[in-house]
C-alpha cells in the first residue's frame, strides 16, 4: 500500500522575509521530495502565521495534529525545521507527539528524522531561532527572484511614477505620473537644453526655480512627510539626484547597493527592470555628462575633507571635531561645541587647531614611518601578535558560550518531554523552568553573536598589512599619489589615533608613536562680511 504524506508549509505575512514566494516554492520542494519518497501526497496544509505561535494552537497545526492522531497519515514532510517553529521546545514537542503517533516524519533540510533528539534536528531547530540573519537574506533572494521576472522593487515608487500592479494587486511596473513626469521632463529640459532663453540652469537654479512655482518637491509627495521646511523648498541635491537616476531613461535597477550601506555590489550582481522611460537616452546621457563637467568646477567649493575626524582627541579626552570659522577649518574640542556650554563647568580651555596645519603634519608623520619598510612590517607583525593575544580571552568565552548553548540545548529537549507528561503544579513549575531556560538561551546567543562580530572585526589580517607595505612602497618610489579616501584608509588600518595638546600632536599607531609640533600657518585673513560674529579670530 503506498504510504499517505501530508505537507506542511508555512509563511507569514507579518515577517518580510516569508512575503512572496516562498510558499510556492517550499510546496515544490516537499512535493518533489515526496515523489521520491514514493509516497502520495493527500494533505497540504498552508499555514500563513508566525513560528513563534505553537503549532497546536495554529489553525493549519491543528487540523495536522487531528490527522496524525487518527492516522490519517503515515508521513509528515516539512520543508525546513524552522518552518515548523522558531520556539524549540514546541518544535521538539510536535516532531514526538508525530513520531509516537507512529508516523514518519521529513524535513527537507534534516532528511528523515528518527527521533525528536537526533542532534542535527535539535541544532536546527535552535537555528531556526536565530532569525534576523537569514530573514535578511531568505528577503533579498526573494526580491532578486521577483527582480529576474522584471519587475520592479519596493513599497514607493520614484518621483514621476506611479506603480502598475497586476490583477492579485501585486506591484509589476512604473507608470508615469502625469503631472510629476513633467517636472522631471523640465528639470532635464532646463538642465541639458537650456531655459526659455536658452540658457542652461544649474541644479541650484533649477532648484530655486522649482521652489518660485510652489511645485511640491519629491519628499511632500510622500505619505506620512513630515515637514521641515517651508512648502515647495526644493534642494540642488534633489535636482541633482533626479538628474542622476536612470530610471528615467527607462532603466530600473535592483541590487545596486549593499543594505541600506553607499556601498556597490559588484556590477554583474545588478539585475536591469525596463521602465517607461520619462526622457529619451540621448538627453539622460548628456545630463551624466553636463554634470561631470560642474562636478569639476565645483571642486575648489567643495566641502573640506576632515582627515581626522574620529581619530582626533583634544588633551582633556574629549573628541574633537571640525569646524569651520574665520575662514579656515579647525577641530575644536567637542566641550566648545557642546550646546549647553553654560550649563557645565569649564573644565577644558584647549584651543582649536587648524585641520590644514594637523592633517598635513600627521601625514607626513604616517608617510616618515612608511619610509622604513623593514621596520614598518616588523612593527605590524607585533602588533598581529600583540592584538591575536588580546583576542584570546575573548575565544575562551566563546568557547564557554558555546558550551553553554549546548547544556541549554540539553536541558530545553529535557523539560521540552517532561512537560508533555506533566500535568497541573508541576506543569506549573516546568513552564517556568521552561521560560529560564528560553531566557537565558536568548542572552547566549546575544553574547555569542556580540563576541563573533568582535571577533571579525578588529583584525589586522594579512591582508591589510600586506596593503600597507604595499602602500608604502608606493611611497618610496614616490608614486602613493594619495587622496583623501587613500589617506584615510591607511590611517585607519593603523589603527591612528592623534592627541593634540598645547601646539604638540601625539599620534599612536599600529607602527610606533610619534610627536612633534604642529606647523604654525598664517592666521587667517578677515573679509569684512564673513562670520557676522564680530571681534572672532582664529586663536578661539
Ligand atoms: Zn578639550
Amino acid at each position: 500500500m503506498i504510504k499517505k504524506a501530508a505537507i506542511y508549509a508555512r509563511v507569514s505575512t507579518d515577517d518580510q522575509a516569508d512575503k512572496g514566494y516562498s510558499l510556492p516554492s517550499q510546496l515544490d520542494s516537499c512535493r518533489q521530495y515526496i515523489e521520491q519518497l514514493g509516497y502520495s501526497i493527500v494533505a497540504e496544509f498552508k499555514e500563513d502565521n508566525s513560528g513563534a505561535v505553537p503549532v497546536i494552537d495554529r489553525p493549519q497545526g491543528r487540523r495536522l495534529a487531528e490527522m496524525v492522531k487518527f492516522r490519517e497519515v503515515d508521513a509528515v514532510v516539512v520543508h525546513q525545521v524552522d518552518r515548523l517553529s522558531r520556539d524549540i521546545v514546541d518544535l521538539l514537542a510536535s516532531v514526538r507527539n508525530w513520531l509516537r503517533a507512529g508516523v514518519e516524519v521529513y524535513a527537507l533540510d534534516v532528511g528523515k528524522i528518527e527521533s525528536e533528539l537526533d542532534i542535527v534536528l535539535v541544532i536546527k531547530g535552535w537555528q531556526g531561532s536565530d532569525e534576523r540573519k537569514k530573514i535578511r537574506e531568505r528577503s533579498m533572494r526573494g526580491k532578486r527572484a521577483k527582480a529576474r521576472t522584471g519587475r520592479v522593487i519596493g513599497s514607493r515608487a520614484p518621483y514621476g511614477y506611479d506603480h502598475v500592479r497586476d490583477e492579485n494587486g501585486k506591484i509589476v511596473n512604473f507608470e508615469p505620473l502625469e503631472e510629476e513626469a513633467k517636472i522631471v521632463q523640465l528639470i532635464y529640459r532646463w538642465y541639458v537644453y537650456g531655459d526659455e532663453s536658452g540658457q542652461r540652469l544649474a541644479a541650484g537654479r533649477i532648484a530655486k526655480r522649482l521652489s518660485e512655482m510652489h511645485i511640491s518637491t519629491p519628499g511632500e509627495t510622500n505619505p506620512g512627510y513630515h515637514r521641515t521646511r517651508g512648502k515647495g523648498m526644493w534642494h540642488a541635491y534633489t535636482v541633482l539626484s533626479i538628474i542622476e537616476r536612470e530610471t528615467y531613461a527607462g532603466i530600473w535597477r535592483f541590487g545596486v547597493r549593499i543594505g541600506p550601506t553607499r556601498n556597490q555590489r559588484p556590477k554583474d550582481e545588478w539585475i536591469e527592470v525596463n521602465v517607461p522611460a520619462l526622457v529619451d537616452r540621448e538627453t539622460w546621457e548628456l545630463a551624466q555628462e553636463l554634470k561631470g563637467q560642474n562636478k569639476v568646477f565645483s571642486r575648489r567649493n567643495k566641502k573640506y575633507n576632515y582627515l581626522l575626524s574620529g581619530l582626533i582627541r583634544c588633551v582633556c579626552g574629549r573628541a574633537m571635531s571640525g569646524e569651520f570659522f574665520s575662514d579656515h577649518q579647525y577641530y575644536t574640542c567637542s566641550w566648545r561645541n557642546n550646546h549647553h556650554i553654560h550649563l557645565e563647568e569649564r573644565v577644558c580651555k584647549a584651543r582649536s587647531v587648524r585641520a590644514d596645519a594637523i592633517d598635513a603634519d600627521v601625514w607626513e608623520s604616517i608617510l616618515d614611518l612608511f619610509g622604513d619598510l623593514e621596520k614598518l612590517e616588523k612593527q605590524l607583525r607585533i602588533a598581529q601578535q600583540e592584538e591575536l593575544a588580546a583576542l584570546d580571552p575573548k575565544l575562551e568565552e566563546l568557547n564557554a558560550v558555546q558550551a553553554m548553548i549546548a547544556q541549554t540545548e540539553v536541558d530545553a529537549v529535557e523539560i521540552g518531554q517532561a512537560l508533555k507528561r506533566a500535568a497541573g503544579l508541576v506543569a506549573k513549575s516546568l513552564e517556568q523552568n521552561m521560560n529560564e531556560v528560553n531566557q537565558r538561551y536568548d542572552a547566549l546567543c546575544r553574547r555569542l553573536e556580540t563576541l563573533q562580530t568582535e571577533l571579525n572585526v578588529t583584525q589586522l589580517t594579512d591582508d591589510t598589512i600586506q596593503d600597507l607595505i604595499e602602500f608604502a612602497q608606493d611611497v618610496f618610489v614616490g608614486i602613493e599619489n594619495a587622496d583623501f579616501h587613500t589617506k584615510r584608509r591607511n590611517l585607519e588600518m593603523l589603527k591612528v589615533r592623534v592627541e593634540v595638546n598645547n601646539g604638540i600632536f601625539k599620534i599612536d599607531s599600529l607602527a610606533g608613536q610619534i610627536s612633534g609640533e604642529i606647523r604654525k600657518l598664517p592666521k587667517a585673513i578677515r573679509y569684512s562680511d564673513d562670520s557676522g560674529g564680530g571681534g572672532v579670530t582664529n586663536s578661539r
